[in-house]
């Protein structure tokens, strides 16, 4: 298995369930990202630690709100901590690390933080987040972990649109990146994807 693999209880179900927008957006409304299905939830982590199962990691990682679903299932799984960098800057947080990310499906930039209680030097980061298109979400994680003296052990994707190419940037960083479902064109709304 590699991250260009996709796994077919993903694909089928985005075959089935899955929206094309305008603009290259893929609604996954109906099981990822309003309604969720626990049990695929379940099996595409099932598939996460296979693909990273050599791979040293301490800590989940995640940013609100989509990827919190997908990172806690993982995390319930190893019995490891879940942190999400967080979209707003919580009055009662002081000891902070932020970092600037914009948003592809919003068009403008936001602020993200996270405590440097929960993400310190030494730990070894698996980031997980439901989707990966232009990389921006990705590289505001890069920067908040690097701020941290902490380390990205890797990056998991429920669904990467490789013609916003997000993941040319990352695996050419050396960053161990594996998505689930590849897309390589939704042109004139059809899915295509990478078998
Ligand atoms: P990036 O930062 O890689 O450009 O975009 C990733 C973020 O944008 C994801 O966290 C996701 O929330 C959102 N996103 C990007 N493309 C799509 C898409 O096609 N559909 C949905 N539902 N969200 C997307």
């Amino acid at each position: 298995m590699n991250g260009n693999t996709c796994f077919s209880a993903l694909k089928e179900r985005i075959l089935k369930d899955g929206k094309c927008l305008e603009g290259g957006i893929l609604k996954v409304d109906g099981f990822i990202n309003h309604q969720i299905d626990p049990d695929l939830l379940e099996q595409m982590s099932v598939e996460f630690i296979k693909r990273f199962a050599a791979v040293e990691y301490n800590k989940i990682l995640t940013i609100e709100a989509s990827g919190i679903a997908p990172a806690i299932m993982l995390g319930f799984l190893l019995h490891l901590p879940v942190v999400f960098a967080k979209k707003k800057k919580p009055s009662t947080m002081d000891n902070m690390l932020t970092t600037t990310v914009f948003s592809f499906t919003k068009n403008r930039s936001y602020d993200v933080c996270c405590s440097k209680d929960f993400l310190k030097p030494g730990d070894k980061v698996l980031f997980i987040d439901d989707f990966l298109a232009n990389g921006n979400a990705a590289k505001g994680i890069i920067d908040l972990v690097q701020k941290a003296g902490a380390e990205i052990a890797g990056m998991g994707f429920l669904i990467e649109k490789s013609f916003q190419h997000g993941g040319d940037y990352l695996r050419e960083q050396g960053i161990k990146v594996e998505s689930l479902a590849i897309i390589d064109s939704l042109d004139n709304c059809a899915i295509k994807f990478r078998d």
